[in-house]
């Protein structure tokens, strides 16, 4: 078939028996103020039939799961008939405006607000505008299947660049999408930025940097970002194809940015406080992990997410698998990539195993419910106070966690011949490869079976697969860490043995003594005594307390099982006295067995090759 031909029977397949190309919705973003921080945005629905226009303002945002009411920001909205004429609109939800009787078209007019630069909102300033679609746009219901285009205008006197995963349009300010979702998970970068390629196998890589630092800092930086993208390639085995035609960094390191990163399914936004020459292999982790995104849960993506919806918040038990994963193949990634030694990268691991192993949480939930507790915990606030330092787990951690069980479980019962690399290829190769037949969306998106579906292909033991799934997804157990890490000569022990602790109680001074500050957690002597949130910790052993200082001094005086005789204060003003059980502080490191006075030895070796070595 020749290159000609094929391109007509692409163009026929696109078009589809109408001839008639539908008119995309049309938006354009002012800046008239940006040291304000609001944009004006005329948007224009075109070819509408009868009907009310029902016009809505997002309430979530791709990837991050709390709801988010934009709407909030939103003032001085028209809407205005194709004649100038100005319609009539009722406000039928705090997220909404509809226009019962119009014309053809409508063009509304509005002005946001926007002022946190991070992965889910909008950021507007003298220096940029960094715009994330759900905190900036009103789109109409119904017409989710209409292309988009995006029009940028620079304010007076300055000229910003536009850098996105949207594709280009018929000037450099002018951008489109195929459709509302892939505009809504399109976020742009317009300002002074820097943009340098990379090829990987075959495949355009664009790194943005809105930043402060040189172009030397940034060269060398990007070198840095391409050996992440070959080791995270060579776990997969290949690229997906962007459809845009590359894939696109976007990073804002500014003083006055949030830590962030959002992954996108053709690129991510990575913000930070922190600047390339200071916080180097800080930011590189961001990379790491939001790059695997492009993998999982952009493409590898559970059916709960699939597809997003922006008006309420999106529930999925597979964040553990999503997220989790995703943290573990971070620290990995760098490892390979050169950037990680074998007891930082252990140190990262214990961090995981550490907040499993020990929470209460993990008591009273499993994974896949503390993966559903994500519209609570992941950029939601509450007001009220919450018991979740006894009831969650974060699901990176505990998803990671189970990752690095997982891992080793499989290279141990194969003697490295299977690994969780492979079953990342297969997850792949059946839910991500096959399924972008509609830009934006994800056609065969995975269930909770299929996930342990493509355990017993990978294993070759669908009771394994089984079991594993029983203990440590739906189930509450954990894994055996100290057991597993040994065969890479990884040794999991108590980082402070024979210390006498109460928990890891948090305190702030006020008036005569320490004043408790978070719920003490459920396993530990502190709450054992009945000490609580609020109480005024006055005395201990006898010893008048000023500070946390004086408390260690106190315990310092103790082993584990000594009992000590605490004076308080509580809420009501009451002074109460209570005994504490001191335990052995519980906390836990991961560490090189050399570092440990013992040997490595060569199977040990070998097993840290093929795991955290380079892969070509
Ligand atoms: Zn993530």
């Amino acid at each position: 078939m020749s290159r000609v031909f094929v391109a007509v029977a692409v163009v026929a397949l696109l078009v589809g028996p109408s001839t008639h190309a539908v008119a995309p919705v049309a938006y354009r973003f002012r800046f008239p103020e940006p040291q304000h921080h609001w944009m004006q945005v005329d948007a224009t629905f075109p070819e509408l039939g009868s009907g009310p226009l029902e016009l809505r303002v997002s309430r979530s945002s791709p990837g991050r799961y709390a709801l988010h009411d934009f709407a909030k920001n939103i003032w001085d909205v028209h809407a205005i008939a194709a004649d100038g004429s100005e319609l009539s609109v009722a406000r039928p939800d705090p997220s909404g405006w509809t226009v019962p009787n119009h014309g053809d078209a409508v063009t509304v007019h509005y002005k946001v607000f926007g002022d946190r630069v991070d992965g889910t909102y909008l950021a507007i300033d003298s220096t940029h505008a960094h715009i994330n679609m759900p905190a900036a746009i009103v789109w109409a219901r119904g017409l989710d299947d209409r292309p988009s285009t995006l029009t940028l205008v620079s304010p007076k006197g300055v000229q910003w660049q536009p850098v996105s995963q949207l594709h280009r349009g018929s000037s450099p300010f002018e951008l489109t999408a195929p459709n509302l979702q892939y505009l809504m998970d399109s976020p742009v970068e317009f300002g002074p930025v820097s943009v340098r390629d990379f090829m990987v196998d075959g495949r355009k890589f664009r790194f943005s940097a809105h930043h402060t630092g040189t172009a030397s800092d940034l060269e060398g930086f990007v070198k840095d970002v391409e050996k992440i993208v070959r080791q995270e390639g060579a776990i997969f085995g290949e690229y997906p194809a962007y459809e845009p035609g590359d894939y696109t960094f976007v990073a804002d390191y500014l003083p006055y940015a949030f830590s962030d990163g959002m992954e996108h399914r053709n690129s991510t936004v990575m913000t930070s406080p922190g600047a390339i020459r200071t916080h180097r292999l800080e930011l590189l982790d961001t990379v790491a992990h939001e790059f695997f995104h492009a993998w999982n849960v952009e493409r590898i993506r559970p059916r709960s997410l699939e597809p997003f919806d922006f008006e309420r918040p999106n529930m999925s038990a597979e964040l553990w698998l999503a997220e989790g994963f995703t943290q573990y193949y971070g620290p990995v990634a760098l490892s390979r990539a050169g950037f990680l030694d074998l007891a930082s990268f252990a140190a990262e691991m214990d961090e995981l195993v550490a907040a499993t192993v020990l929470a209460p949480g993990r008591d009273v939930r499993s994974a896949e419910e503390m993966s559903r507790m994500a519209p609570f915990t992941d950029g939601g606030t509450a007001n009220d106070r919450t018991n979740w330092p006894n009831t969650v787990i974060s699901y990176y951690r505990y998803g990671g966690a189970i990752a690095l069980a997982l891992d080793l479980i499989l290279r141990g019962r194969t003697e490295g011949r299977v690994s969780l690399d492979d079953y990342m290829r297969a997850m792949w190769r059946t839910h991500g490869k096959p399924g972008a037949t509609r830009e934006g969306y994800v056609d065969r998106p995975y269930t909770i079976a299929d996930a342990e579906a493509r355990l017993a292909e990978v294993s070759g033991d669908p009771s394994f697969a089984r079991d594993f799934f029983a203990r440590y997804v739906h189930g509450r157990e954990v894994a055996e860490y100290a057991k597993l890490l040994l065969p890479a000569g990884l040794v999991l022990r108590r980082e402070r043995p024979g210390r006498a602790w109460w928990g890891d109680v948090s305190l702030d001074h006020r008036g005569g003594g320490l004043r408790i500050t978070s719920p003490p957690l459920a396993n530990t002597p502190a709450y054992a005594s009945g000490l609580d949130l609020d109480d005024e910790v006055r005395q201990i052993d006898g010893t008048r307390i000023d500070s946390a200082e004086d408390i260690q001094a106190v315990f310092r005086r103790h082993r584990p099982g000594d009992r000590v005789r605490v004076v308080y204060v509580d809420r009501t003003g009451r002074a109460l006295t209570t005994s504490v059980t001191l335990a052995e502080d519980p906390e836990l490191e991961i560490v090189p067995v050399e570092t440990t006075g013992g040997t490595v030895n060569e199977s040990q070796k070998q097993f840290r090759r093929h795991w955290l070595g380079a892969a070509k």
